[in-house]
C-alpha cells in the first residue's frame, strides 16, 4: 500500500492527544481480507487504558463545551476538510483493510465526509425554546447542553462512515468521544484521529481505542462518567451493551441488523429496479445493514426481471478493490463467507434454483460469487436472517396485502424499497412497511441530511439530518420566577 501521505498509517491509539501503545505492549496484525497479506499491528488494548481514554475525554470536555458553537464548527470544518484533502489516501487504505472496490471507498470516504461538515453546521443550529408562562410571574425555558462524556463501538463494514457519523453529531454538540472502531478495521479510524489532530481538535475530545472488545466494551458500558454509547452492529451485541448500559442508565443510540425487503410491483419501471437492487444488494459485496436481503416480485414481471438482474450481475468483476474495473471484493472473513454457503445450501434444498453464480469464486480466499437464486420462500433461511452476503433471492407475489405482510414478517425495521408508480400504491405501501427508512424508486436512501435508523429490533435512535444531534444534547427546562 502506497499512501501519499505514509503518516496516515498509524499504528498506535490515540489517547488524550497522544499516540500510545498498550500497558502490555502487546499488538495484533491485521490483514488484508482479500489478500491475506499483513497490512500493520495495532495495539491490544484493555480495561485499564480504556479508563485512561475516558478520564482523557471527561478532562476535555468543560473546555471543549465551553467554546462557542462556531469555534466547535470550525474545528469540525477543518477535520472536513482534512478528509476531503485526503481522500485517495483514506480509500485506499479503507480497501486495503475492508476489501470494498476503491470506488465504493472514495464513495464512502466522501460520505463520512459529509457528516462532519453537515454536523459542523448543525453545531450552530442548538435552539431552545421559551414556553408561555403558567402563572403571572413565571418565565419558561428550554436549554439544550451537551450530554458529557460518549463513547462509540463501531462496525467494519463502513470503516470511516460509521466513526464520523457518531462522533461529528458528538463534537458538534460539544460533547467528548472515546471510539472502539471494529477489529477488522482499525487503521481507518486511527488516520481519522490523525487528521482529527491535525485539524486542531483538542485533546483528550475525540480518542480512539483498539484491543479487546469485550474489557473495552465493559469499560464503556460500566463506567458512569460515561454518559452516553452509540452503537453500530449486530442485534444481539447491541442487547448486551443496552443490558450492560442499564445500571448507569446511559443514553443509547442502536443501529442494529437489518432484514430489507425490496419489492418490485408489475408497474414498476424494470429497468430502474434492476439497477437498484443491483445497488440495494451487492454494493459492499452484500455487507451493509440496509441491503436488500428478500427481493419480492410481483407475477407478472417476475421472469423479466430475474432475466434483467442476472444479466446485470453477469456484469460484475469480482476481484481485489485496488485493482482497476473491480466492482465487487471480497467478503470481510471466512465465517462471513460460510454464512453465505449455509443459506444458499438451505434455500437450494429447499427447492430454490440459481440462476446467477451459486459458490465461492476461483479467485479463493473470501470471495464469493455474485449470485440470485429464484424459487425463493418463506421456510428458507434467507426469508429470516440477514445474509450479508452477495445472495440476491427473488420471491414471486401477486397481491399487495400479501406482500406486505410478508415484507413486515420479521423481527427487523431498518430498511425496505419498493418500486411501483400508481401514486396511491406509493402511498399505501411506505405507510405500510413497518421500517424505519423506506426508499421508493432507489435503491440507495443513506445521506446525511436524512435520519438514519431503525425499528423494532433494528435499532433506537437515529443518525443524521437534523435530529441526529438532538442523540447528543439534554434538554434542560428553567422555570424562572420574575
Ligand atoms: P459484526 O458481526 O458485524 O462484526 P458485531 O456486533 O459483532 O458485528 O460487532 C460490531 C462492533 O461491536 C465491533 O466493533 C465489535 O468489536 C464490537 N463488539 C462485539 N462484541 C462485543 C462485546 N461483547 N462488547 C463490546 N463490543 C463488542
Amino acid at each position: 500500500m502506497q499512501l501519499n501521505d505514509a503518516s496516515l498509517l498509524r499504528q498506535q491509539c490515540y489517547i488524550n492527544g497522544e499516540w500510545v501503545d498498550a500497558d502490555s505492549g502487546e499488538s495484533i496484525a491485521i490483514q488484508n481480507p482479500a489478500t491475506a497479506a499483513i497490512i500493520g499491528q495495532v495495539p491490544v488494548m484493555s480495561t485499564h487504558e480504556t479508563q485512561a481514554a475516558i478520564i482523557a475525554a471527561e478532562a476535555a470536555l468543560p473546555a471543549w463545551r465551553a467554546l462557542t458553537a462556531k469555534e466547535r464548527s470550525h474545528k469540525l470544518k477543518r477535520w472536513f476538510e482534512l478528509l476531503v484533502e485526503h481522500q485517495d489516501d483514506l480509500a485506499l487504505l479503507m480497501t486495503t483493510e475492508q476489501g470494498k472496490p476503491l470506488s465504493e471507498a472514495k464513495g464512502e470516504v466522501a460520505y463520512a465526509a459529509s457528516f462532519i461538515e453537515w454536523f459542523s453546521e448543525e453545531a450552530k443550529r442548538v435552539y431552545g425554546e421559551t414556553i408561555p408562562g403558567h402563572q403571572a410571574d413565571k418565565r419558561l425555558m428550554v436549554i439544550k447542553q451537551s450530554v458529557g462524556v460518549t463513547a462509540a463501538i463501531t462496525p467494519w463494514n463502513f470503516p470511516a462512515a460509521m466513526i464520523t457519523r457518531k462522533a461529528a453529531p458528538a463534537l458538534a454538540a460539544g460533547c467528548t468521544m472515546v471510539v472502539k472502531p471494529a477489529p477488522q478495521t482499525p487503521f481507518t479510524a486511527l488516520a481519522l484521529a490523525e487528521l482529527a489532530e491535525r485539524a486542531g481538535i483538542p485533546k483528550g475530545v475525540f480518542n480512539v481505542i483498539t484491543g479487546d472488545a469485550i474489557a473495552i466494551g465493559n469499560e464503556l458500558c460500566a463506567n458512569p462518567v460515561v454518559r452516553k454509547l452509540s452503537f453500530t452492529g449486530s442485534t444481539p451485541v447491541g442487547i448486551k451493551l443496552m443490558q450492560q448500559c442499564a445500571p448507569s442508565l446511559k443514553k443509547l443510540s442502536l443501529e442494529l441488523g437489518g432484514n430489507a425487503p425490496f419489492i418490485v410491483f408489475n408497474d414498476a419501471d424494470i429497468d430502474a429496479a434492476v439497477a437498484g437492487a443491483m445497488i440495494a444488494k451487492y454494493r459492499n459485496a452484500g455487507q451493509t445493514c440496509v441491503c436488500a436481503n428478500r427481493i419480492y416480485v410481483q407475477a407478472e414481471v417476475y421472469d423479466e426481471f430475474a432475466k434483467k438482474l442476472a444479466l446485470a450481475v453477469s456484469e460484475l468483476t469480482l476481484g481485489v478493490g485496488t485493482e482497476a474495473g473491480v466492482t465487487t471484493g471480497p467478503l470481510i472473513n471466512v465465517d462471513a463467507l460460510e454464512k453465505v454457503e449455509h443459506h444458499l445450501a438451505d434455500a437450494i434444498s429447499k427447492g430454490a434454483k440459481v440462476i446467477a453464480g451459486g459458490k465461492r469464486s476461483d479467485l479463493g480466499g473470501n470471495f464469493f460469487e455474485p449470485t440470485i437464486i429464484t424459487h425463493a420462500d418463506k421456510s428458507m433461511l434467507v426469508a429470516k436472517e440477514e445474509t450479508f452476503g452477495p445472495l440476491a433471492p427473488l420471491f414471486k407475489f401477486n397481491d399487495v396485502e400479501e406482500v406486505i405482510k410478508q415484507a413486515n414478517d420479521t423481527e427487523f425495521g431498518l430498511a425496505a424499497y419498493f418500486y411501483g408508480r400508481d401514486i396511491s400504491l406509493v402511498w399505501k405501501v411506505s405507510e405500510a412497511l413497518e421500517y424505519g427508512m423506506v426508499g421508493v424508486n432507489t435503491g440507495l436512501i443513506s445521506t446525511e441530511v436524512a435520519p438514519f435508523g431503525g425499528i423494532k429490533s433494528s435499532g433506537l435512535g437515529r443518525e443524521g439530518g437534523k435530529s441526529g444531534i438532538e442523540e447528543y444534547l439534554e434538554m434542560k427546562y428553567i422555570c424562572m420566577s420574575v
